[in-house]
């Protein structure tokens, strides 16, 4: 069976080591692009700790709310259209607020006093070059929206947080800092700052501000290009298994799969397995990418090289190391805890981010 496994203990337990690094702060989590990926309805009952969680779009925030989601909602790009604004005020998302047309519909439309689309996000460009007012444009917006009844929280978003020694965090740190504090000065006291993604947690603790927004490390991923899941103590949210369905030995000389690309030096054990990039596996993966097969009989762990191109349907990986009287059938793990889905990512020349959230309808999901 081509299963997706969530496991929400594992979420909720890297909701509390995001806790453990920024006990001061509140936590945004990020459950966009369906949760990363995982399912939001699989994910949001492991999440009842964070103080609210974050989306890209208006349909995935409604989606939060009919799922019994009653705590803070952010909109990260913030509405679209105006009818976007209203819909947000009627189900009280909070929205970012990052260019022009944003400010006017706020300053058009004010949402009720109780209301939390009273909170906004105002977004400062410091240095990503996507969203945010500049530096000439964010004092005078702040100041509309805090002068017609707005909270605010200043935010930003990290260009290269996962290197901690990339020379443009510490400029967006101190512009944002900067512009933190004027606002505080000229605008308002209470004015709140946002600045760190999971990689901002884990390279930035000086910086967490009021509220951090992790996404990535709360699926188990490590945000950061120096460490490891497993040393910063991650646990993988989702397993990614198929099963062997059928067993080969190819000849010496034979090649294997389309383009005829893998060629057997010498005779070679091989087992079909069902799993391709229908279901999400990515098509292109180097000579490095393997799997761990679970032997059906002894259930022994064996690490297994993908050999041929992989197929929509299926990949062909080397069993030559496990016991032919028991390979049939066995379980074959894509991704969870070994090979880690940040291998595979490396394998295939992309982020664990990717291949999380470009999972198919096609494989069955369980919760375990
Ligand atoms: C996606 C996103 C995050 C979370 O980023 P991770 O790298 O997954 O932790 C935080 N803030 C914003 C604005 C985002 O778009």
């Amino acid at each position: 069976m081509r299963t997706i496994t969530i496991k929400p203990a594992a979420i909720t337990h890297n909701l509390n080591q995001v806790k453990a690094l920024a006990p001061k702060s509140n936590v945004l989590a990020m459950v966009k692009a369906n949760a990363y990926g995982h399912g939001v309805a699989a994910v949001l009952p492991a999440l009842q700790q964070a103080d609210g969680i974050g989306v890209a779009t208006l349909r995935e925030a409604l989606e939060a709310r009919q799922l019994g989601w009653d705590k803070t909602i952010g909109l990260i790009e913030g509405a679209f259209t105006v009818d976007e604004w209203q819909q947000a005020i009627e189900h009280d998302i909070s929205c970012v607020i990052h260019h022009a047309p944003q400010l006017d519909w706020a300053l058009e439309q004010i949402p009720p006093v109780d209301s939390a689309t009273r909170m906004v996000w105002i977004k400062y460009n410091t240095g990503m070059n996507r969203l945010g007012f500049n530096n000439q444009t964010l004092s005078s917006a702040a100041k509309s929206l805090h002068d017609a009844g707005y909270q605010l929280i200043l935010t930003t978003h990290f260009a290269n947080a996962d290197n901690q020694d990339h020379p443009l965090n510490a400029i967006q740190i101190q512009r944002f800092n900067d512009m933190l504090s004027t606002l505080r000065q000229t605008v308002s006291t209470n004015i709140k700052g946002s600045l760190c993604n999971s990689a901002g947690i884990v390279n930035f603790p000086e910086h967490h501000h009021d509220w951090v927004r992790p996404g990535i490390m709360l699926y188990g991923s490590a945000p950061v290009i120096d460490q490891s899941a497993y040393t910063l103590n991650l646990q993988p949210a989702m397993e990614f298994s198929a099963q062997i369905i059928a067993l080969q030995t190819v000849q010496a000389g034979d090649a294997i799969g389309y383009g005829s690309r893998w060629i057997a030096q010498q005779d070679v054990k091989t087992a079909l397995v069902s799993i391709g990039y229908g279901d999400g596996y990515p098509r292109v993966v180097n000579g490095d990418a393997y799997v761990s097969v679970i032997d059906a009989v002894n259930q022994q762990r064996y690490s297994c090289a993908v050999i041929g191109r992989v197929a929509m349907d299926m990949i062909v990986i080397d069993v030559s190391a496990v016991p032919e009287s028991s390979a049939l059938n066995s379980k074959v793990i894509l991704w969870g805890d070994a090979p880690h889905v940040d291998e595979v990512a490396t394998h295939a020349d992309t982020i664990g981010y990717e291949l999380l959230c470009r999972l198919s309808v096609r494989p069955n999901r369980i919760q375990m």
